[in-house]
C-alpha cells in the first residue's frame, strides 16, 4: 500500500493556528512577542528563508524585524549588535541566519546571543541543555521533526530509528531526541559502509545528507516512517529531497514531500520558540 504523505505544511498550520491564539493571550496582557534575524551578505537562500521567517512571524502575530548588513561586517561589529539586542527587552528571540562571511567565527557569534534569546537552539548552552535532558530551547528542526513523526501517531519507544547524517544542526539533534523519545537510534555517515544494511533494519528512517535521490526503494524497510530532511536544487532547478519520492512512497508508511515537509515545521518551530522565550522573559 503507498505511504501516506506527511504534509508537514498542514501540520505546521496548525500549530502555528494553535501559536496565534496563544500571542492573542499574551496581547491581553501587554505582551508582544518580538524576534530579531540578523543577516550579513547577499547570499539569495538565505534572504529566502529569511522572508519565510518574517512571513511566518507575521502570520501567528510576532513582531519581527529584519537587521542587513553588508558582508564586509567584522565580526566586532556584529559582535556590537548582538550585544545590543541582548539587551533590547523588546526582541526576546535573536536569530543570525547562517552561513556568515568566513572572516567571522559562527561559533563566537552565536556564543554572544543570551541563551534565553537562542531561538535557534545553537548555542552550547541549549545543546549542553538539550543532552542533559532539561527544559531548553530545541534546534528547530530536530524538533520539527520529532513532531512531524508524533503526529503518524507511531511511539517512537523501542522502534529502530536510522540517521543518515551527523551534522550539529540535523543529525546529531534529532539522534539525540530519538532517542530521548525511547528510540534505538544508528547514525550513519559518509563514511558508513553497506548503508543499506542498517537502514533495511529502520523503522523509522531520517535522512539529512544534501545528496539528491541518494536513497531508493531497496533502502527502506516495509512499513517505514522515512522524514526526508534535504533541499537539493538539481539541474532542471527543480527542489527535491535526498529520498527518491515516487518510489520510496510504494514501500514506506509515512514519507515527507520536498518541499512541503520537513521545511514548513522548521519555520513553525522557531514562531513557537519566541513564544516560549516571550512568555519565560516576561516573567522574569
Ligand atoms: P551537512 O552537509 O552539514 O551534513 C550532511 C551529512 O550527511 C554529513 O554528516 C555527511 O557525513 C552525511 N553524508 C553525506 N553524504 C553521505 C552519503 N553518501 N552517505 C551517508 N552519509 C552522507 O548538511 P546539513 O545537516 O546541514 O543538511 C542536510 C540536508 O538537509 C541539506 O540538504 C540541507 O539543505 C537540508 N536542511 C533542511 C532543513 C529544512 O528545514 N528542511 C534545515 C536544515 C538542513 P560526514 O559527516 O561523514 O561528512
Amino acid at each position: 500500500m503507498a505511504a501516506t504523505i506527511l504534509q508537514g505544511k498542514e501540520v505546521a498550520q496548525s500549530i502555528r493556528a494553535e501559536l496565534a491564539n496563544e500571542v492573542a493571550e499574551l496581547n491581553k496582557q501587554g505582551i508582544v512577542p518580538g524576534l530579531t534575524v540578523v543577516i550579513v551578505g547577499d547570499d539569495p537562500a538565505s534572504h529566502s528563508y529569511v522572508r519565510g521567517k518574517a512571513k511566518g512571524c507575521e502570520e501567528v502575530g510576532i513582531s519581527s524585524e529584519i537587521i542587513m548588513k553588508d558582508a564586509d561586517i567584522t565580526e566586532e561589529e556584529l559582535l556590537i549588535i548582538i550585544q545590543q539586542l541582548n539587551e533590547n527587552p523588546n526582541v526576546n528571540g535573536i536569530l543570525v541566519q547562517l552561513p556568515l562571511p568566513a572572516h567571522i567565527s559562527e561559533h563566537a557569534v552565536i556564543e554572544a546571543i543570551a541563551p534565553e534569546k537562542d531561538v535557534d537552539g545553537f548555542h552550547p548552552i541549549s545543546i549542553g541543555n538539550m543532552v542533559l535532558g532539561n527544559e531548553t530551547m530545541l534546534p528547530c528542526t530536530p524538533h520539527g521533526i520529532i513532531e512531524l513523526i508524533k503526529r503518524t501517531g507511531t511511539s517512537m519507544a523501542g522502534k529502530h530509528a536510522v540517521v543518515i547524517g551527523r551534522s550539529n544542526i540535523v543529525g546529531k539533534p534529532v539522534s539525540l531526541l530519538l532517542q530521548q523519545e525511547n528510540a534505538t537510534v544508528t547514525m550513519c555517515h559518509s563514511r558508513t559502509q553497506n548503508l543499506e544494511d542498517y537502514t533495511q533494519k529502520a523503522d523509522i528512517l531520517v535522512v539529512a545528507t544534501g545528496r539528491a535521490h541518494m536513497i531508493g526503494k531497496e533502502h527502506v524497510k516495509p512499513g517505514a516512517v522515512v522524514i526526508d530532511v534535504g533541499v537539493n536544487r538539481i539541474e532542471t532547478g527543480k527542489l527535491v529531497g535526498d529520498v527518491k519520492f515516487d518510489e520510496v512512497k510504494e514501500v514506506a508508511s509515512f514519507l515527507t514531500p520536498v518541499p512541503g515537509g520537513v521545511g514548513p515545521m522548521t519555520i513553525t518551530m522557531l514562531l513557537k520558540n519566541t513564544v516560549v522565550a516571550a512568555k519565560k522573559q516576561a516573567k522574569q
